[in-house]
């Protein structure tokens, strides 16, 4: 058995005694074993402060673009073993583990070339300007302008258990753009992929030591320890994220906080989408995708579709009719619709299945464990793809409260109007992002003015573009992703603006000459 070590004030430490478990929940059968027990979180702190952050911030954009694009092609020449890894340890078909590895290699590749844009302004300066520069009296000589300079402290990353490799590197691409060295930490249940990432850049000896540290297992002291230029951003329940954000210490240093937490997104069919036409097509194939993708376990599936209720019951039809063909079972051995991550998080699904299920009408699936095909007899996270349809979308229910972590979604009908759509949105207290599907332009300006302040993304599925847009499941790097209310309230990535979390802005005020000067602008 793997025994995962981390990677801390530069060299390779085992924790004391005996670890947490990781196993394949196609099979579960024990794949490793993780402890960080033992390490000191002073030292990590300060070999990020004294060796990763100096080496990072003496580099311009340029550099640390080049240094995103060596590690983005060091993953993708590792690609098929990490492909590997990620489909052992989380359990998921190819394509899943693709989705992961591959998101974290693209968007690696995509800060890369914001870096390079970022370059093309700044030169060698490290710092960024923000808006132009104005005169602030009648004099023009004393002017103002803003700036964005690199905060001199760690970067702390925390992330969720369902993406290993996306989750780790997207807020990475961000950090060291930024000139930021990171200390992460994946969750433990699935961090063999991270690890093995984090291990095949120590051993490339391509990047600057103490530019990223790993933890695998416990945290221990570390965020009680954090300072005033440090910042935690964290990614996984709205639970825990509540319980990090109010550490006495975090607030006292008022150190940065991003949280990245759970969301009941949501599909709202329009009152124009006719039964069959390509609209619904469209529509149903995203339902199909973000409950079956990953077994459903990604922040950003739908987990609420709101239909008109006339045409609920065709849905529920054409939806049970669709997964009908999916083989839940080792993905391994072919089967499609692979296991959620872990023996826990199964009973959590379950259960809530179970809970949502009482307030309506299940369609299909349910709350009882299932046998995967081709795994061993009574082994396995398995759960059968569950559609449950609520009587009255617009009824307060635990439907707008709990995220079911797994297959299943739930069918809201309502009256089809703009406005009782933005009102069943909201009642998800704030989401990562919702789809709302329709051509009719007025309905669609109506609900976005009601919704919009709910959500962190929104996808505006209109005919034109129904063959052509990207799921609303797939975070784009140049895209802000968070959202707010329950969501965590955080904002990640959306190109240069993710940057803006790593570093300071500071208003100057000085003489527009002195100011040109030591910013190395023209005039
Ligand atoms: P979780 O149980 O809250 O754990 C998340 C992370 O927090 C793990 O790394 C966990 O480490 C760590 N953690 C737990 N207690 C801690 C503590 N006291 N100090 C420091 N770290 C601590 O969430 P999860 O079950 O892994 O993830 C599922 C949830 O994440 C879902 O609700 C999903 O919606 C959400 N999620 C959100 C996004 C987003 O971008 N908004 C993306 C993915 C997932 P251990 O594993 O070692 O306990």
């Amino acid at each position: 058995m793997i025994r995962l070590s981390s990677y801390v004030a530069g060299r390779w430490f085992e924790g004391n005694g005996p670890g947490a478990l990781l196993i394949n929940p196609a099979t579960e059968e024990v794949m490793a074993e993780a402890n960080a027990a033992g390490i000191d979180f002073g030292a990590v702190l300060d070999h990020a402060r004294k060796v990763g952050g100096p080496a990072l911030r003496q580099l311009t954009f340029k550099e640390r673009a080049t240094l995103l694009m060596t590690l983005s092609k060091l993953f993708h020449a590792h690609r098929e073993e990490l492909l590997d890894l990620g489909q052992a340890n989380g359990g998921g078909t190819r394509g899943d583990a693709k989705f992961d590895v591959d998101g974290a290699i693209g968007t690696l590749a995509a800060y890369s070339v914001f870096g390079d844009k970022l370059a093309e302004r700044t030169g060698n300066r490290k710092s960024i300007l923000d808006g132009e520069m104005f005169a602030l009296t009648r004099s023009p000589r004393f002017v103002g302008q803003h700036l964005w300079t690199t905060r001199a402290g760690v970067a702390v990353h925390i992330n969720a258990f369902n993406f290993p490799a996306w989750g780790t590197f997207e807020k990475l691409a961000a950090a060291w753009l930024a000139g930021v060295p990171v200390v992460t930490k994946p969750a433990t249940s699935t961090a063999l992929l991270t690890w093995r990432m984090v291990q095949l850049m120590v051993e490339s000896g391509k990047f600057p030591e103490g530019a990223i540290q790993l933890v695998c297992g416990s945290t221990g002291d570390l965020l009680d320890r954090l300072g005033p230029m440090d910042s935690l951003a964290f990614t996984g329940s709205a639970a825990t994220g509540t319980m990090l954000r109010s550490n006495n210490n975090l607030l006292r240093n008022s150190v940065r906080v991003n949280v990245e937490a759970d969301s009941l997104n949501a599909l709202v069919l329009g009152p124009d989408v006719e039964v069959g036409s390509d609209l619904w097509s469209a529509a149903l194939r995203l339902i199909v995708q973000d409950m079956t993708q990953k077994s459903g376990q990604k922040c950003t599936a739908i987990r609420r579709v709101l239909v008109p209720a006339e045409r609920a019951e065709e849905l529920g039809e054409a939806l049970v009719d669709a997964l009908s063909g999916l083989k839940v079972g080792n993905p391994m051995a072919g089967g499609t619709l692979g296991p959620v991550a872990t023996m826990s998080q199964q009973r959590d699904v379950l259960a809530g299945i179970a809970t949502l299920a009482a307030e309506g009408k299940l369609l299909c699936g349910g709350s009882s464990r299932v046998e995967g095909v081709d795994a061993p007899a009574g082994k396995g996270a398995y759960v059968a793809p569950t559609v449950i349809l609520m009587k009255d979308g617009s009824a307060p229910g635990k439907v707008h409260d709990l995220e079911i972590f797994g297959p299943c979604v739930s069918l809201l009908p309502y009256d089809g109007s703009a406005g009782a759509a933005a009102c069943i949105l909201s009642m998800g207290q704030g989401s990562l992002v919702s789809t709302v599907v329709s051509d009719q332009r007025p309905w669609l300006e109506e609900l976005l003015n009601g919704a919009a302040p709910w959500l962190g993304r929104m996808l505006l599925l209109s005919s034109k573009i129904a063959d052509s847009a990207t799921p609303p499941g797939m975070v784009l790097p140049a895209l802000v992703h968070g959202g707010p209310g329950r969501a965590g309230g955080g904002e990640e990535l959306g190109g240069e603006r993710g940057l803006c979390f790593y570093m300071q802005r500071t208003a100057l005020q000085g003489d527009q000459v002195v100011l040109r000067k030591i910013l190395g602008l023209e005039g």
